[in-house]
């Protein structure tokens, strides 16, 4: 499963990544690919790189393009590639358009949701 994952944060990235790389799935056979991008730019170049990402978690504030509108991008751009938006603030407006939204930390919810699109590849 390669995930490609979009955060400013460098500490938060990084610690998400390393938990998708080693508890998330960890009991099923597997492989988690994560691709990293520090902004939504990044996220389309890395985008039109990698046709094989399976699933995109984005956050919602960064600089250059938030998540909302990399969401935007993906809907109109890609042959629908699922994009999970998490943010710490409460977005209300928009945030219907990504596939899932939830609360930045909730790794529970995370974990469901990309079971979820694992079980769609
Ligand atoms: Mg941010």
């Amino acid at each position: 499963m390669v995930i490609l994952l979009v955060e400013d944060h460098l500490a938060v990235r990084l610690g998400l990544k390393y938990f998708l790389e080693h508890y998330f799935l960890e009991d099923s056979k597997v492989k988690v690919e994560v691709i990293e991008a520090e902004d939504g730019k990044i996220a389309i170049k890395k985008i039109h790189e990698r046709p094989d990402v399976d699933v995109i978690i984005t956050d919602h504030i960064m600089p250059n393009m938030t998540g909302i509108e990399l969401v935007v991008w993906v809907k109109a751009h890609t042959q629908n590639i699922p994009i999970i938006l998490h943010s710490t603030e409460e977005i209300t407006d928009d945030r219907h358009k990504a596939d899932i939204f939830l609360i930045k930390g909730d790794v529970n919810t995370l974990t469901q949701a990309l079971l979820k699109v694992h079980n769609k590849i």
